[in-house]
């Protein structure tokens, strides 16, 4: 515990979190007006949507406010809120059913067509969804009213149509070391001071994705939690332009790019991956209202089990659309250099095709093969969304490698942009890079960009780590793969005990 000042008064008025973010305008404006502190390569960035490195994920992500008032959407894109019967943002709905999540993976599979990248909000969605489902539990067991505090938050994010980052994975220090252990206590997120009227945490959050673009934060824990760990067993919802919290935007592969006019970007409307951010939480008051696991630390895993399993129903969606731009831009690489009619081109596709649909088939199964838990909410497959995401980090590097096998060695070699447009050398790029009759050279070299942004470095390192670590699935292969029951199987066939 530590000695803190008085509770600071919150920088963004009720009335002015409530306004409804309709339009992706709305959205940008929202940001405009957040004046929350983020840091970027050293430097303070005063509006986050002037910002070249940052402009892009904000572009992906207004698209999921964007595609909602689209008629054609609709569906997918928008639910009906259990709390109020209005028809609400997909993205702020708790699931009441098998076909709420199959169409979340249907939705967020629609919209990495539309920005070939990751656009972030799920996140939020899933820690709502989540807290929604552990909230209720720790109260059945300890008698407290978070359900009812979070009930209200959640109306509070469907009624403004806010976006919230879900807040998980702590920096965690000595990975061999309990959060009490640490020689740096911060290392681990918790709380510091309990008062009357709400408690002060601090601590960070790490590789937090479309966090310098959400207005707000929905912290859980990162892991489950001992008795001597109450201070560290937290989840609560805080605006990211609170007193006290601080966001760094991390590097990503080739991040400089975004910051150059034209196709050398690769992507540039909507950029490379999600644009993940520290967050750090230097003694920051969260109201009451606003706390929804304080303690309870018997019930931490399982609200941390909860959001990685609804995070990672997703991946088959998002990367399976992303994967579907990346095969759509392989096959075009091949017909602009003329190699589209070989027989082994036709087979890398065929396998490509085979290994998106592999991991999207895996999200609609999990979902398919979900059930009510006792909050009311719907919870997808455990098992099968772990198996999910665990293909993802296998079949994104192969699906990745197929990419570079077909587009050739100038998917690495190209020159840039600029010397096209030289009035010295543009046009030997232009002769010496010509592909297939008719094919202009602009169009060759942008899909080749294309390919490169979405195939190197940080996307690929996203599909690894982003919603957990492969140890982190085969943890739960572990406790859900039911093992004991498979000897039996196999013992009785052949007649042992
Ligand atoms: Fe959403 Fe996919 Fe990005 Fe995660 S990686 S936030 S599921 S788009």
């Amino acid at each position: 515990m530590n000695e803190v000042t008085d509770p600071p008064s919150p920088t963004i008025s009720e009335e002015k979190r409530m306004e409804r973010i309709v339009t992706k305008e709305d959205y940008i404006q929202s940001l405009k007006d957040l004046h929350h502190v983020v840091y970027y390569k050293g430097k303070r960035v005063e509006d986050v949507t002037e910002h070249p490195a940052l402009r892009p994920h904000i572009n992906s992500a207004a698209l999921t406010y964007e595609l909602a008032l689209r008629p054609e959407h609709e569906e997918l894109m928008t639910a009906v809120s259990h709390l109020t019967g209005r028809k609400i943002n997909r993205f702020t709905h708790i699931h009441q059913s098998i076909d709420d999540l199959i169409k979340k993976v249907q939705m967020l599979r629609l919209i990495a067509h539309e920005t070939g990248s990751c656009f972030q909000r799920c996140v939020g969605l899933d820690a709502l969804n989540a807290v929604y489902m552990t909230a209720y539990d720790i109260d059945q067991k300890y008698k407290t009213d978070y359900f009812e505090r979070f009930k209200r938050y959640l109306l509070h994010v469907q009624e403004s149509n806010v976006m919230v980052v879900g807040g998980m994975t702590d920096p965690k220090g000595d990975r061999s070391l309990p959060p009490g252990k640490q020689a740096d206590p911060d290392l681990f997120t918790h709380v510091v001071e309990r008062r009357a009227n709400g408690i002060i945490i601090r601590g960070a959050k790490a590789h937090m994705t479309g966090a310098v673009n959400s207005q707000e934060i929905l912290i859980m824990p990162t892991q489950a939690m001992r008795e001597e760990e109450k201070d560290y067993a937290l989840a609560c919802a805080l605006p990211l332009n609170a007193p006290g919290v601080i966001l760094i935007f991390g590097r990503q592969t080739n991040e400089e790019r975004k910051c150059e006019e034209g196709f050398d970007a690769g992507n540039p409307q909507f950029g490379l991956v999600g644009g993940e951010a520290l967050i750090i939480f230097e003694d920051v008051f969260v109201p009451w209202e606003r706390v929804f696991l304080c303690g309870e630390y018997d019930l931490a895993g399982l609200l941390v089990e909860r959001f990685a399993t609804l995070h990672r129903q997703n991946y088959g969606g998002c990367k399976g659309g992303v994967s579907d731009v990346l095969i759509g831009a392989s096959a075009l690489a091949a017909e602009f250099q003329g190699t589209a009619g070989a027989s082994h081109i036709k087979e890398k596709l065929a396998e490509m095709i085979h290994l998106a649909e592999t991991i999207y088939a895996g999200s609609v199964a999990c979902s398919a093969m979900g059930y009510k838990t006792p909050s009311g909410a719907y919870y997808p497959d455990p098992l099968l969304a772990n198996t999910t995401k665990h293909n993802v980090t296998r079949h994104i590097y192969e699906i990745a490698r197929l990419a570079h096998d077909i587009s050739g060695g100038i998917v690495a070699t190209m020159p840039f942009q600029g010397d096209l447009e030289n009035s010295e050398v543009g046009r030997y790029v232009r002769k010496y890079l010509a592909g297939a009759q008719g094919i202009p050279v602009e169009a060759r070299m942008k899909i080749l960009r294309l390919i490169e942004n979405m195939s190197g470095g940080t996307a690929l390192v996203e599909s690894m780590h982003g919603a957990g670590s492969p140890q982190t699935q085969k943890v739960m292969y572990g406790r859900l793969g039911n093992l004991e029951q498979k000897k039996r199987w196999a013992k009785r066939l052949v007649q042992i005990d």
